[in-house]
């Protein structure tokens, strides 16, 4: 898959980045994770330590798929809020959902923390603006639904808003606890942590089939140079192209934009360098990183075709940075890197583990929406329980049959 085109920042963060060999015999273990993208090592950390042989095989080099040109910001709310999926799955389920998220977010610190890389890490508040009038009272149900559910969250004035920033917006919801972090530093660091405990990892080994040992009761992957990966469990973590591997076909791709800016002098008019975003849709999110510089996304535009998605980037990069200047005329920002990404989602708004009779013993990570990073990490965690332990009492709720009120 044509995944993304442009400039990447996160790459060139890490001056000595680790390297791992390519798969040059047949291997028997445990446990085997497909890509070594965020989720493929986030799978790996949670394994780490289990007992179980585990071998993660990656195609190109650690991180360089959809890892390299994420934004990296670390929320539990969605594109589609709590109180809309509460339409969709329920009350209880939204409940779950919402208590499994912000854990995702604390296990993501803990991971960075273990890490011997600095992911970088940073507890961040969010401030989620209404874009018109006409958003307001959707985004107070939403902030009185969070709140009910024991989550520290305000509802902001606009003139509350106005004294912490050089904007103005209605109204927004402002949560605490979220975060921003470098996601090739932090895929590394954490892979890292784990093969230090015995993970094997292999780069440069594409897997390109597979077949059910019914007497072994194992899987075998088979490489594209003809290597076998005998294993009990398989993991799918290849993001995007594990639609290319098995179709599913609740998910769905767009195109996104982002810019990350040259490292800015000043961001003291920057209340708290708060994640940014709002009700628009498309909209606009935007972050600050380690080094000072802002990165700026979004722009969405509903197209899967790679040449139509680059077309725009160059216009989409100006527009931007025109987004940012009018909400912080007294920042000056000059753009450094710039890329055009295609951008998954599921259809009813929450991910998905695959779980099919054609794959046996094996699960598709689907992490598909804006909350990528956390969603991985929620269902890394459910997938390695259903591995190490037999059961996990969430799984029902990410399969891709999972109970809907309501049919899409
Ligand atoms: C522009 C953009 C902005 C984003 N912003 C955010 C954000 O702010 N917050 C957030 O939480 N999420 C965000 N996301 C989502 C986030 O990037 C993804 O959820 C995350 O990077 C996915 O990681 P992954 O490991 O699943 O996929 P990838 O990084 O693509 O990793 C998959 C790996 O599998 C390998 N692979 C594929 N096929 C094979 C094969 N046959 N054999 C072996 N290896 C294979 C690939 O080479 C690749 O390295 C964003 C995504 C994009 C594109």
């Amino acid at each position: 898959m044509n995944l993304q085109s442009g400039t990447y920042y996160w790459a060139s963060t890490l001056p000595e980045v680790p390297s791992y060999p390519a798969l040059t015999t047949n291997v028997t273990c445990d446990v085997a994770i497909i890509g070594g993208g965020s989720s493929g090592a986030q799978c790996a950390y949670y394994l780490a330590g289990s007992g179980l042989d585990v071998a993660v095989l990656e195609k190109g080099t650690v991180g360089s798929g959809s890892t390299s040109a994420n934004t990296a910001i670390i929320q539990y709310s969605g594109e589609k809020m709590f109180t809309s999926l509460v339409h969709t799955f329920g009350e209880e389920y939204v409940a779950r959902h919402l208590k499994l998220l912000k854990q995702a977010i604390d296990d993501i610190e803990t991971a960075s923390r273990r890490a011997p890389i600095d992911c970088e890490f940073q507890r961040r508040d969010t401030l989620y603006a209404a874009s018109c009038a006409e958003d307001v009272e959707r985004l107070r149900t939403e902030y009185e639904y969070i709140r009910e559910h024991g989550i520290e969250i305000d509802f902001w004035t606009q003139a509350q808003i106005e004294q912490a920033y050089p904007f103005s917006r209605e109204a927004a919801i402002y949560s605490y606890q979220d975060g921003e972090l470098n996601p090739f530093r932090f895929t590394h660091g954490i892979l890292q942590y784990a093969a230090a405990q015995g993970v094997q990892v292999y780069e440069h080994t594409e897997v390109n089939g597979h077949h059910y040992d019914r007497e072994l009761q194992r899987m075998i992957i088979r490489t594209k140079k003809g290597h076998e990966v005998s294993a009990r469990y398989v993991i799918f973590a290849a993001g995007y192209e594990n639609i290319e591997i098995r179709n599913e076909k609740q998910a769905s791709f767009v195109s996104t934009y982002t810019v990350t800016t040259e490292p800015v002098a000043d961001l003291s008019s920057w209340y708290k360098r708060t994640l940014l975003w709002e009700t628009a849709r498309p909209y606009i999110y935007i972050r600050t990183t380690a080094d000072n510089r802002v990165i700026i996304g979004g722009l969405d535009e509903n197209t899967n075709i790679p040449e139509d998605r680059d077309s725009k980037l160059l216009h989409k990069k100006d527009q931007l940075i025109t987004e940012f200047n009018r909400r912080f005329p007294g920042i000056t920002v000059k753009p450094e890197y710039y890329s055009a990404a295609f951008y998954g989602g599921i259809v009813d708004g929450v991910p998905m583990i695959g779980k099919y009779d054609d794959y046996p013993s094996s699960y598709f990570l689907l992490a598909y929406g804006d909350n990528g990073t956390v969603y991985s990490q929620l269902l890394s965690r459910i997938i390695v329980q259903e591995i190490t332990e037999g059961h996990s009492p969430d799984l029902a709720m990410y399969l891709q049959n999972r109970p809907l009120l309501v049919k899409h």
